[in-house]
C-alpha cells in the first residue's frame, strides 16, 4: 500500500492471493490492507489537500504528465502484467495501457488552463451586480475500482481529481490488487506531496471502511449494481455525493441495409473484448428480420473462428475469465440456458485448455426477451440475439432494460442510424464503428447504469463544485 507518501504493509495481514487465469497458478500475494490503513490514508489525503488545492493548475498539469510518461516507461513490464493477471491478449492489455496514458496527458491539458478559466464574469441583470464562477475541488475523494480494465477505470478517476485539486484515496480490487501500485510508483519518482495520492489494497472490508471514512466528501465507485448500491447507502446518512460507474445490458441494432462485414466487425468486438468482461459489452443483438439468416451465418463463422486461449499463446485473440468465481457465474448462465433449451448456435460451455478459466465464444440465437440471458448482465462471452420488423419496434427492444450504459447501431443510412442513436437510452452511442472510447469522450450511463459522467470535462467537474461570488458593480 501507499499511505502518505509511504509504502506499507501491515505485520500479519491476510495476503490477497494473485492468479494467472490461464492456469489457475498463483503468482503473487499482495498483503491486503485494514480499516486502520483506510483512517491513516484518509488523513494524509485530508491534511495535504489544502496545499493541494492552492497549488497552481499548470503545475498539477505538470504531475499529470509525470503520470504518463512514469506509465509510457513501464509500458512493457504493465502489458505483461495485465496478460498474466487479467488473461488479456497482447493488443488488448497495450490498448489499456495506452488509454491510462492518453487519460493523464488529457487531463494535465485541462489543468494547464484551469486557473485560467476561473473567476469567469456573469453581468447579472440589472447592472447593480456582477458575478464570478469558480471551479473549485470537492475535497479529498475515495475511489473505489473493480478488476475487468484495473489500470484504466483507475486513470479514468486519479488523473481528473488530482487535475481538479483533489487528494485521493483508492482503493484496488482485490482480484487485481497489483497494476494499480505502478501510479503509487510513479507519484514516488515524480515527487507527488505525501498524501496527495493514497492507494490501498483489499476487498469489501477496505471499501467499507473508505465510504464511512469521515475525511473523505465524494465516494467514485465503478462496479457492479448490487455493491454500487451498498456505496450509496453508506455515504446516504451524510448526504455525500457519489458518482457511479455500474453494469449493462447493452444493444447492439443492426439495420436492414447495412455492410454484413461492417456489422460482424462491431458485433464481435461489442461482446468479445476482454473475454466479454467489459460493462459497455454490446450482449444484445437486434437484427432486422430480413438479413437475419445472412447475419448470423457470418457471425456464428467468425465466432467459430476466434482463437481462444493464454494471452501468451502465439495468435489468441480471446483470453481466459479473469477470476474463478466469475468463470463460474458464465457457466451457471451456460448450464441455465442449455435447461431452458435455448438455441445456442455457437459455443455454449466451457473450454478445455488445461487449468484455466476459458470459455467459448456463445452465441444463443432468438432469445426470449425475458429469459435471463437476455436480461442480466453475464459479463462473459455471450451473445443473445432477437429481430425486429420495424425501427419502432428495434428501439423499443434496445430500450427494455434497466440499464442504460451505451449501444451500437450500425446501418448504411447514416441519417437513420443517427435516428436511431438519438432514440437509444444510453450515455455513449457508436454509430458504425466498434467501441473506442476517447479521452475526451463523455462516459457513463443513464438508468441502473451510473451516475455522473467520467471523461471530458465532465470527468473533471465531477470532482469540482461550482462557487458563485456576488458582489455589486
Ligand atoms: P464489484 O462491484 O464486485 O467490486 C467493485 C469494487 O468494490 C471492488 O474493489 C470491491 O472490492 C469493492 N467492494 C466490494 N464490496 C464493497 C462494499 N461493501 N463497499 C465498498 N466497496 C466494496 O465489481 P467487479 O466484479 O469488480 O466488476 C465488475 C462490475 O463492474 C460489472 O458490473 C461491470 O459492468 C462494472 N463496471 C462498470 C464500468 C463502467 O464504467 N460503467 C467499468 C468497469 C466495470
Amino acid at each position: 500500500m501507499f499511505v502518505n507518501g509511504e509504502w506499507r504493509s501491515d505485520e500479519g495481514a491476510a495476503l490477497l492471493d494473485v492468479h494467472d487465469p490461464s492456469t489457475n497458478a498463483r503468482f503473487a500475494a499482495v498483503p491486503a490492507g485494514n480499516a486502520q490503513d483506510v483512517a491513516d490514508a484518509s488523513a494524509a489525503a485530508a491534511s495535504a489537500f489544502a496545499a493541494w488545492k492552492d497549488t497552481d493548475s499548470a503545475t498539477r498539469a505538470e504531475f499529470l504528465r509525470g503520470f504518463a510518461r512514469g506509465l509510457k516507461a513501464r509500458q512493457d513490464a504493465l502489458v505483461a502484467l495485465q496478460m498474466r493477471n487479467n488473461g488479456k491478449p497482447r493488443v488488448e492489455a497495450e490498448i489499456d495501457v495506452g488509454d491510462a496514458i492518453a487519460t493523464f496527458d488529457y487531463y494535465a491539458s485541462l489543468a494547464d488552463t484551469l486557473d485560467a478559466r476561473q473567476n469567469a464574469r456573469v453581468d447579472h441583470a440589472g447592472g447593480e451586480h456582477f458575478g464570478l464562477v469558480r471551479h473549485e475541488p470537492v475535497g479529498p475523494v475515495g475511489l473505489i475500482v473493480p478488476w475487468n480494465f484495473p489500470l484504466v477505470t483507475s486513470a479514468w478517476k486519479i488523473a481528473p481529481a488530482l487535475a481538479a485539486g483533489c487528494t485521493a484515496v483508492m482503493k484496488t480490487s482485490e482480484m487485481t490488487p497489483l497494476i494499480e501500485l505502478v501510479y503509487a510508483d510513479i507519484a514516488e519518482e515524480i515527487g507527488l506531496p505525501a498524501g496527495v495520492l493514497n492507494i490501498v489494497t483489499g476487498g469489501a472490508e477496505v471499501g467499507i471502511a473508505l465510504t464511512s471514512a469521515p475525511e473523505l466528501r465524494k465516494i467514485s465507485f465503478t462496479g457492479s449494481n448490487m455493491i454500487g448500491a451498498k456505496v450509496m447507502a453508506a455515504v446516504a446518512p451524510r448526504c455525500l455525493p457519489v458518482a457511479l460507474e455500474l453494469g449493462g445490458k447493452s444493444p447492439i441494432i443492426v439495420t436492414a441495409d447495412a455492410d454484413i462485414e461492417q456489422a460482424v466487425e462491431c458485433i464481435i468486438g461489442g461482446i468479445y473484448f476482454n473475454c466479454g468482461q467489459i460493462c459497455s459489452a454490446t450482449s444484445r443483438l437486434i437484427v432486422d428480420r430480413s438479413i437475419e439468416p445472412a447475419l448470423i451465418e457470418a457471425v456464428v463463422e467468425r465466432t467459430r473462428g476466434i482463437k481462444v486461449g493464454s494471452p501468451f499463446d502465439e495468435g489468441a485473440e480471446m483470453g481466459p475469465i479473469t477470476t474463478r468465481a466469475q468463470y463460474h457465474k458464465v457457466l451457471d448462465y451456460l448450464a441455465k440456458a442449455k435447461v431452458d433449451g435455448l438455441d445456442c448456435v455457437a459455443g455454449g460451455g466451457g473450454l478445455d485448455l488445461g487449468s484455466g478459466n476459458f470459455i467459448q465464444p456463445t452465441i444463443y440465437r432468438n432469445v426470449p426477451h425475458d429469459h435471463a440471458i437476455w436480461r442480466e448482465e453475464i459479463f462473459g462471452p455471450v451473445l443473445a440475439t432477437t429481430t425486429f420488423g420495424t425501427v419502432e419496434e428495434a428501439i423499443a427492444i434496445a430500450n427494455d432494460t434497466g440499464y442504460g450504459l451505451v449501444g451500437s447501431v450500425v446501418s448504411d443510412d447514416w441519417d437513420r442510424g443517427k435516428a436511431i442513436a438519438d432514440r437509444i437510452e444510453a450515455g455513449q452511442i457508436w454509430i458504425n464503428t466498434p467501441q473506442i472510447v476517447y479521452p475526451d469522450s463523455a462516459w457513463g450511463g443513464f438508468k441502473a447504469s451510473g451516475i455522473g459522467r467520467e471523461l471530458g470535462p465532465w470527468g473533471l467537474s465531477g470532482y469540482q463544485g461550482v462557487k458563485h461570488i456576488l458582489s455589486p458593480a
